[in-house]
């Protein structure tokens, strides 16, 4: 609160509600630090500036824990001509070189800006580092966060890749260090495009637990039944008790797998407590083109993750890229699309939500920071639909986004009536 007594802003007579519940009005006081200092009917506060909800709905900012801003909007000058993970990867190999730091910054905050405009508040980035670009992503990045600080929160994952892993351990070590001391916050990586997987896992782990960084790997984005580096994940996450810390994106050849096989691995996933990111956009364009017919979805088990309680998130991936050529970085859209490719079920709707929601928050760290409650931060999504389903289903087109309880992008709200003095 102000030493006024009154709070900066005041969000009068939106509703909140879980999925399947009937949402109940509610006021919103915000304080001077950006959080929700009150949330209550009818809320006897005044604001410096009190806004008019009229009834819509409001929900935490979306997240979206997998992008690759450093790649975005590049599809065009980078095409792939296979259209598989392989003819991505080439395709970025030829591209990267003439690439300056500026553009990066360029490209990536045009990104950020869509992203932002679609209600989310919170994005992870993979971010090469690698021969070709070393450190030259990481910063552009790092540049990126700091511009945006002030309206969308930026966490920055050092991606070891390409080159970075084939040569040897010791020097991709090096890479990820230096990016780390450069400003990255997660340490990632894509073990698979190593020449000894394990080896270089062991490296990941070994760095982000001396230097108590969480981990957001590139697992098994195929659909080898052989390729299982899931369960060297699971063991070093046991191992050195990162329990909670790790995160293993696509886990795609786990669909491969017969369900005996498949079955126990989900399990020692929950136990571990390691989350488990799907990301239907690249796994619907890159995975099955080998298949002559019954071209398989690509997706990992996310049905039966989440039977497991293995908690899962969805992202956006790549956005105009050779590795997926479309996006729009709309999380709503992605919660839809997720809802479909995974063969969720039509009550559904509630676990698609969680994953563009509060499972990305808790992988990203953001806990009591994020959500519709008191003390946490107002990074607030207010948007015209009947519940958090219903704005699922129809994903509507005007979204107001407050960040830190300020208005950032979206649609002004009406200033709320003045309460009325009460009558003698
Ligand atoms: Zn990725």
């Amino acid at each position: 609160m102000t030493s006024a007594g009154r709070y900066p802003l005041v969000l009068r007579g939106g509703r909140i509600g879980a999925p399947r519940t009937a949402p109940e009005v509610f006021d919103v006081a915000v304080g001077a630090d950006g959080r929700i200092a009150r949330l209550g009917r009818d809320l006897a506060v005044s604001g410096v500036e009190e806004l008019d909800l009229g009834g819509r709905l409001i929900v935490p900012g979306l997240v979206d824990v997998h992008q690759h801003l450093d790649k975005s909007r590049i599809v065009r000058r980078a095409p792939n001509p296979t259209g598989t993970l392989l003819g991505a990867l080439d395709a970025f190999r030829r591209f990267a070189p003439g690439v300056s730091r500026e553009e990066i910054v360029e490209r990536a905050r045009s990104t950020v800006e869509a992203c932002l405009a679609r209600g989310t508040v919170a994005i992870r980035s993979h971010t090469n580092v690698d021969l070709e670009w070393e450190l030259r992503a990481v910063e552009a990045l790092v540049e990126v966060r700091e511009r945006v600080r002030d309206r969308v929160r930026l966490q920055i994952v050092a991606f070891v890749t390409s080159s970075g892993a084939r040569g040897a351990v010791g020097r991709a070590r090096g890479l990820l260090e230096s990016a780390l001391d450069a400003g990255a916050d997660v340490v990632g990586g894509a073990p698979a495009l190593a020449p000894d997987p394990a080896a270089f896992t062991d490296m990941l782990f070994e760095v982000a637990a001396r230097r108590e960084r969480r981990l957001d790997l590139h697992v098994d984005e195929n659909l080898d039944p052989r390729h299982r580096q899931i369960e060297e994940v699971i063991r070093q996450t046991r191992e050195r008790r990162l329990q909670g810390r790790v995160v293993a994106s696509h886990c795609c050849s786990l669909s491969a797998l017969p369900p005996s096989v498949a079955k126990p691995i989900i399990e020692d996933l929950a136990e571990a407590r390691i989350g488990i990111v799907t990301l239907p956009a690249a796994n619907l364009f890159l995975q099955g083109r080998e298949a002559d017919a019954l071209a398989p979805r690509g997706l990992t088990r996310v049905p039966d993750l989440l039977a497991a309680g293995v908690p899962v998130a969805c992202a956006s991936d790549n956005i105009q890229d050779p590795f997926v050529p479309v996006g729009t970085g709309d999380m709503i859209e992605l919660g839809r699309w997720t809802l479909l490719a995974a063969h969720l079920l039509s009550d559904g709707l509630g676990a698609a939500l969680r994953m563009i929601t509060t499972t990305p928050a808790g992988f990203m760290g953001l806990d009591a920071d994020y959500g519709v409650n008191e003390g946490a931060l107002a990074d607030l999504l207010v948007v015209n639909a009947a519940d958090a389903e219903d704005m699922l289903m129809t994903g509507p087109l005007e979204r107001t986004v407050f960040f830190h309880g300020r208005h950032v992008a979206g649609p002004a709200l009406p200033p709320a009536r003045p309460i009325p003095p009460p009558q003698i």
